[in-house]
């Protein structure tokens, strides 16, 4: 077997038996306050790095999804009975059970995603940053007095949906999962959720660790493994769920809001982009260009925020392409474990296929490669998994494929504009919107091209700062709903609008009372 793969599986090994998962047969699933193993069809995980099978686990399967959606039912009732001052005190206390074991969720998710390892232990801290914030917030959902024209008091409460449902994606597991569950417990959820089969077992950990703290109830948090058809799908349909929270690309996401309007059910969908990284040519070219190839080549492009479409202003097109170029030149592409590593394999077979053929097809339509455009040639021989270079495209008109199609790989295509309002009309052609940026030192345009952006986050003069307490999501195929700060935590509740008659006598009104209606 290939060297990198038997390193990779021994250290998966360990890092399962770590977490008491079973190195052998993983027990892949967290349902009410205990690891199970899958009942359904195996399903079969390649190491990034070399495309040899690197871990086997068995789909959830139905029965598993019933008890777990059962099991968070009743956590969640007995959730919802504290005060809210109480569950605050219990997130953080919960948290606390991640510590010591953060090196060891790094670990096991950069050998299951092949990201980099430094990436990876970024990835935990913002764990512990979403359930710190969300704790915080448990006892400010105050609800509010609406000064109704009648007798009654009218107040407002903030009332959780029961059990939610969530569905993350593998490019940043952990993230997602922290991201949805620290909202989804502050606003006294219970949980059942479904990582990607590709990445399954970090958010188990996460949830086992959280529940092992003592400080939830049994059963509140429970996470289910499997194929989106399959598993994915008997969570969309179960009767228990409330709210679908999703993360993912806009077809599957078309599914799960589907399924929702099947049941009822509400949903948000946190889905792709084509984000536009607008560099004029007033800007600091050093700082944009830096800022251009963070936007990009960072998780090697599997990133929902990818700066993946570049517009420079025609007068220093030339200039910025090849700065960037010659920057990507210098990306150090190498194994996940390597702490020099800034970028690694995609994730699975098929995405590398896929993006591979979208840069062979932008080829063959008339784009030229800049830099990249197949395997970086600096690697160990056994890597022979799913590497691509950082790839820099020029010659692309904005009615191609590759400018208009979510890549998800470490591919930027670069286009050229006249002025002000082509930059704007281009940034804002495409069915995503989801994030862009603007390069310029004049405030005045910077801040009004901003304005014209149908998108849900800008960046001026900067990409990628995100932080959970800032709304996050898209417009148009981006997707609805929103993420992260207050109007994340929104999501997670139902407003409920309660009456109380104040005056010595009721009226009770036959119709709309009160000289309404
Ligand atoms: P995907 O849509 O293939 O899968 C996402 C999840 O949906 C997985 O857990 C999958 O099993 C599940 N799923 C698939 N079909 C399903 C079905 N019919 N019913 C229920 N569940 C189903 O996406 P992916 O390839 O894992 O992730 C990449 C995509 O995610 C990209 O488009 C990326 O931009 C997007 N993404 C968006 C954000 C954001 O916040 N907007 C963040 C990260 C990733």
């Amino acid at each position: 077997m290939n060297r990198l793969t038997q390193q990779a599986q021994t250290r998966l090994d360990e890092l399962l038996s770590h977490f008491g998962m079973n190195a052998a047969t993983p027990l892949s699933n967290w349902i009410d306050g205990r690891l199970v193993a899958g009942e359904g069809d195996e399903i079969v995980l390649d190491d990034p790095v070399t495309g040899a099978t690197l871990v086997r686990y068995r789909d959830a399967g139905g029965a598993l999804l019933d008890a777990a959606a059962e099991a968070a039912a009743r956590g969640q009732a007995a959730w919802w009975a504290l005060t809210a001052s109480e569950r605050g005190r219990r997130m953080n206390r919960a948290l606390r059970a991640l510590e010591g074991d953060e090196e060891a969720l790094a670990q096991l998710e950069s050998v299951v995603a092949g990201k980099p390892v430094n990436d990876c232990r970024a990835e935990v801290g913002k764990v512990r940053e979403m359930f710190e914030y969300y704790a915080g917030w448990c006892d400010k959902q105050h609800g509010e007095v609406i000064p109704v024209p009648t007798s009654h008091l009218n107040y407002v409460r903030h009332v959780s949906y029961g059990v939610v449902g969530q569905i993350t994606p593998w490019n940043a597991p952990m993230f997602t999962c922290a991201w949805q569950l620290a909202p989804a417990l502050a606003a006294g959820n219970g949980v059942v959720l479904k990582p990607s089969e590709l990445t399954p077992f970090t958010s188990v950990v996460i949830a086992k660790l959280l529940e092992e703290s003592g400080a939830l109830p049994q059963g509140l948090l429970n996470v289910v493994n499997g194929l989106g058809r399959t598993t994915g799908a008997a969570l969309t349909a179960h009767e228990r769920i409330a709210k679908l929270v999703f993360v993912g690309s806009p077809q599957s996401g078309r599914l799960i809001a589907e399924a929702g309007a099947r049941r009822l059910v509400p949903s948000v969908l946190e889905l792709g982009g084509k984000s536009a990284n607008i560099v004029f040519a007033d800007a600091e070219i050093g700082e944009a260009v830096a800022g251009a190839q963070a936007a990009i080549f960072a998780a090697a492009g599997q990133s929902c925020v990818a700066g993946s479409r570049l517009l420079v202003e025609r007068s220093v097109f030339d200039d910025v392409t090849t700065r960037l170029a010659r920057a990507a030149e210098q990306i150090v592409v190498g194994l996940p474990s390597d702490t020099a590593t800034r970028m690694g394999p995609l994730q699975n077979r098929r995405q590398f296929e896929q993006v591979m053929s979208m840069i062979d097809a932008a080829v063959a339509a008339g784009a030229r490669v800049l830099t990249g455009g197949g395997r970086p040639t600096t690697l160990p021989d056994e890597a022979e998994g799913y590497f691509i270079a950082p790839t820099v495209l020029v010659d692309v008109t904005p009615d191609m494929a590759i400018a208009q199609q979510e890549v998800f790989g470490p591919v930027l295509v670069a286009m050229a504009f006249d002025d002000e309002a082509e930059a704007v009309r281009l940034a804002n052609a495409t069915r995503f919107g989801l994030a862009g940026a603007v390069w310029s030192q004049n405030v005045a345009r910077a801040h009004r091209v901003a304005g014209q952006l149908r998108a849900g986050t800008v960046w001026i003069n900067s990409y990628k700062a995100i932080n959970v307490m800032s709304p996050f999501g898209g417009f148009g195929e981006s997707g609805f709903g929103r993420s992260s700060g207050l109007d994340g935590l929104k999501e997670y509740s139902v407003p409920q609008s309660v009456w109380v008659e104040t005056a010595p006598e009721a009226s009770v009104a036959f119709g709309y009372g009160n000289g309404v209606g």
